[in-house]
């Protein structure tokens, strides 16, 4: 008979899942209508009731599940007396099957740390730019992002009514990521991906250093690592703080799976321990290939202006 599963294959599998009810969550609150959008910092600081009610599904369901795992989420809510009908108990079997990297087999719950962006590109959420936005799960050891799920919730939802919406992409440091196709972006041109509604004359100071043959202006950083790993651009550069540990978790875990890198504007790496400050105070850089191109023409001053 077989041995039972490696705790962490247990842990994406079970994320896996509660991230397809956290999409299902997402558009029910959208088609019922009443956003119940608030405020957070200011106006591009938002949340809404999916944001909530996401947030509560997936820190509960995971806490239920995993009780000594650290869970940190984006929103500030209780997740004790979260309602039944918001708790997901089932895993992706597929995911059970596969073994775990040898690395990882002897980890144990109180050494994971689970990041949680329930809706991340809340601002494009309420515009209606539906697809920008993601379900993000990171998990965590030894500091390092290891595996990650993301789920696009309105993935296909300009392709018709026969074409299937939404997707979950997933991925394992040393077994590669899984649920999309990895594409390169065009050979020897330079495109780059940033944010759409937290520029600054930095961040447009920063992109213009790089004389980019094209930029794409896009919400979430979910969603722009997908860019990445799709080939639609080459680079995200965004040279401002804004962005959080849980926002690059797990985009940074899927992306390193397949051989690409992720770094602050100034090279460092991120941490992921749980006790580490959540904000990428010194912005984001990311590449599925050629990260070196991208990160020798980041202007000093532009890294000067920027404190980890
Ligand atoms: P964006 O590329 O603007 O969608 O940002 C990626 C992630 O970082 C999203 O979760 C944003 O909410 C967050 N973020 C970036 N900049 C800011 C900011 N200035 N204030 C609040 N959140 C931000
Ligand atoms: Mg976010
Ligand atoms: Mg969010």
């Amino acid at each position: 008979s077989m041995a039972s599963p490696a705790l962490l294959m247990r842990v994406v599998a079970s994320a896996y899942s509660v991230a397809e009810k956290a999409a299902t969550i997402v558009r029910n609150v959208m088609s019922a209508g009443d956003l119940g959008i608030v405020e957070k910092a200011g106006p591009s600081d938002l949340q809404t009731k999916a944001d909530r009610l996401v947030q509560m599904s997936i820190c509960a369901s995971l806490a239920r599940k995993f009780p000594k795992v650290t869970i940190i989420g984006e929103e500030e809510l209780p997740t004790d007396d979260v309602t039944e009908d918001l708790i997901e108990d089932g895993h992706c079997e597929e995911i059970l099957k596969k073994p775990c990297p040898a690395q990882y087999t002897g980890i144990k719950e109180e050494e994971l740390v689970i990041w949680v962006d329930p809706l991340d590109g809340t601002k494009e959420y309420t515009e209606g730019l539906l697809d920008h936005v993601t379900v993000l799960i990171g998990i965590a050891y030894g500091g390092k992002a290891i595996a990650g799920v993301i789920n696009q919730p309105y993935y296909n939802y300009e392709a018709g009514a026969n074409a299937v919406l939404g997707r979950t992409i997933w991925g394992v440091l040393g077994m590669g990521a899984f649920g999309f196709q990895l594409t390169e972006a065009p050979a020897g041109k330079h495109i780059v991906v940033t944010t759409r509604s937290h520029s600054s004359a930095l961040v447009n100071e920063c992109i213009a250093a790089l004389n980019p043959d094209h930029v794409i202006r896009v919400g979430g950083a979910g969603n722009k690592i997908i860019q990445l790993i799709e080939g639609k651009a080459s680079a995200y550069v965004f040279a401002s703080p804004g962005c959080k540990k849980w926002d690059t978790c797990a985009p940074e875990a899927i992306l390193h799976a397949v051989g690409g890198k992720i770094t602050d504007i100034c090279g460092n790496s991120f941490q992921y321990n749980k006790e580490v400050k959540h904000m990428n105070s010194a912005g984001v850089l990311a590449t599925l290939r050629n990260y070196d191109y991208y990160a020798s023409r980041i202007p000093n001053t532009v890294k000067e202006s920027l404190v980890p």
